[in-house]
């Protein structure tokens, strides 16, 4: 029988312990779905997301590193944006890292006593004074650890920017390479722990005792992901190469969700980036796709001097959306520019995005004005004030530039403009305007992220072929229930058609985990939705509040316009579904 370990770790305490968790696995199956469970067990409802009670735990499935494309680790924790079920994923070498550490899940809990990093070795854990990496940026600082822990083995860094250690609520967590823990603010949970890093390392590696079925069946889909057209796409363009097709089809946000075609959408477009700026694709371990775009600029030392240096970062279509189409920019060198400051700080680049677009309109609406902004302009299109503004963030200029970095929610309710706050339940909004689905898949989503469920996907597919409004919210459902199982054995959502129910079972049965049906993997899929809205429900979050940005009704989408009655309506279909569905838990 295969066995699961869980490294449970406490700061304060200053211990580490690794523990045999193969019974949470048989139920829960991994990911997501173990980690749900952990998240419950460990966090009530009075835990301050920034305490040191508040728990983070990082996990993996049964199938990474063993796969194809199971190359991504969840992290849940409660978040400090929405005070509900943070949860977010990221690639890079983590999963495989963590894996051969000797661990499938990391329980992170207490508060350091000084300024730390923590390193993960095989069976060596150490938290280690980290006061020289204060203030640093996300991306110094792993420079500065790669020198400093040379060791055999996989390494994977995390760490946080100057924004985790501000506890801003929409920093990131940085993995590798230009991965990210990303949305719902789990820097500033690892920033409450006093904790700028961890280094993770091992070299256990994968054994089975029947090889011969399991290489058949990994070539068999090895042979899907790189022969499938969807994967094609995500190497050649990336996401990037939707800019263009979903302008056309008025779904790409544009000046603050005003409209969704970008007359500058050709500028910024996938095709443009790889024209003039793509360096290289990067993959995240176990992944023969390599999705991710680095783009290359140069910029001088200073502006009197003729040096130059030429700086490395990544791009995709949520990227440039956030800082192109929905802020105006139509040069794509200044939305490499703003993603270099973003990436720097660490904050979530769809987060600062969405609330320095917020803000333009809150501007040009007088609702704030240069004595609130200390002078700055804001308009939309000006890309050298985007970056004053954040630096000044950065360096916390003034009050309403400390605000910034707490999120469009919280300046629209302080300031003002929340019918123009275009956040769901607190997280702001990813970047499509193509329906109503879209927005359901927003709302209703756990973590109120386009990955959820991909109602923008079902918004392009009714353009050809309609359907009623119940089939496609049922489309958002189902879809979001599939996930749960797909997201506990922590694949990349790019693979997700290649494995469909099918070739899981097959998979799990290869690798050891025998005792898995259709049957068992449905439960589990309503056990962990079920779960997952007690502890937000638990929480805060309530359907009864999710509302439509009321200027969404004002602005032709994809499917033309939308109304505050319909979205309750589709809402209320998802409440029916999911209470029709409870699972005890
Ligand atoms: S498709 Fe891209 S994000 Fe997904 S695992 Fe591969 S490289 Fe990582």
């Amino acid at each position: 029988m295969r066995r699961f370990y869980m490294l449970e770790i406490n700061l304060t305490e200053e211990t580490a312990e690794r523990v045999d968790c193969t019974e949470l696995f048989s139920e829960w199956l991994g990911g997501t779905g173990v980690a749900t469970k952990l998240l419950y067990d460990s966090c009530s409802s009075e835990t301050d997301p920034l305490s040191p009670e508040a728990p983070v735990i990082f996990a993996i499935g049964p199938l990474n590193n063993a796969f194809p494309v199971m190359s991504k680790t969840v992290a849940l924790f409660k978040s400090p944006l929405t005070g509900d079920l943070g949860e977010s994923h990221a690639g890079g070498r983590l999963g495989l890292a963590l894996f051969e550490s000797g661990n499938h899940v990391m329980r992170i809990r207490g508060k350091a006593k000084e300024f730390s990093y923590l390193s993960v070795e095989n069976d060596q854990i150490e938290l280690k004074q980290a006061y020289s990496l204060k203030g640093m940026s996300a991306l110094a600082t792993e420079r500065v650890l790669r020198d400093v822990e040379t060791r055999s083995g996989k390494r994977s860094f995390l760490r946080i920017g100057p924004a985790g250690e501000r506890l801003s609520p929409i920093s990131c967590v940085t993995v590798d390479a230009s991965r990210h823990f990303g949305r719902l603010g789990l820097g500033a949970v690892l920033g409450s722990k006093n904790v700028k890093a961890i280094v993770i390392s091992g070299d256990s590696y994968f054994k089975l005792d029947n090889k011969k079925p399991y290489l058949q069946l990994y070539q068999r889909i090895f042979d899907q992901v790189v022969n499938s057209e969807a994967m094609t796409k995500y190497h050649d363009l990336g996401t990037s190469m939707n800019v263009i097709p979903l302008s056309k089809i008025n779904g790409l946000p544009t000046r603050n969700f005003s409209q969704g075609f970008f007359e500058g959408a050709e500028n910024i477009s996938g095709e443009t980036f790889a024209r003039d700026f793509l360096a290289q694709q990067i993959a995240c371990a176990g992944c023969p796709i390599g999705c991710i775009h680095m783009a290359t600029y140069r910029e001088a030392f200073e502006p009197e001097h003729h040096m130059y240096k030429t700086l490395k970062v990544s791009y995709d279509h949520e990227l440039i959306y956030a800082l192109g189409s929905n802020l105006s920019i139509d040069s794509p060198e200044m939305v490499l520019k703003l993603l270099q400051v973003i990436e720097k700080q660490g904050w979530d680049a769809i987060s600062i995005g969405v609330t320095l677009a917020w803000a333009t309109e809150a501007f040009q609406r007088a609702i704030i004005d240069e004595t609130t902004t200390g002078g700055e302009i804001l308009s939309f299109g000006n890309g050298e004030t985007y970056l004053r503004i954040l630096k000044k963030i950065a360096s916390g200029e003034n009050e309403f530039f400390s605000d910034l970095e707490k999120g469009t929610e919280y300046c629209s309710k302080k300031y003002g403009g929340e019918d123009f706050a275009m956040t769901f339940r607190r997280n702001e909004a990813p970047g499509y305007v193509t329906g109503m689905n879209a927005f359901l898949g927003y709302a209703t989503g756990v973590r109120h992220s386009h990955l959820d469920s991909a109602g923008y996907s079902v918004d392009q597919e009714i353009i050809n072929n309609p359907i009623s409004f119940e089939e496609q919210v049922r489309k958002i459902y189902d879809e979001a229930c599939w996930r749960f199982i797909f997201n506990s054995l922590v694949g990349c959502l790019f693979a997700r058609k290649i494995y469909d129910q099918k070739t899981v079972l097959e998979a799990l049965e290869v690798s050891g985990m025998k005792s898995w049906d259709a049957e068992k993997l449905d439960t589990l899929s309503r056990k962990i939705h079920s779960l997952k809205f007690k502890f937000k429900e638990e929480n805060g979050f309530s359907f009864d509040d999710l509302k439509l940005p009321p200027k969404l009704e004002h602005v032709y989408t994809t499917n033309g316009k939308l109304s505050q009655s319909d979205f309750k309506k589709g809402v209320e279909l998802y409440k029916k579904w999911l209470q029709e569905d409870h699972h005890p838990v």
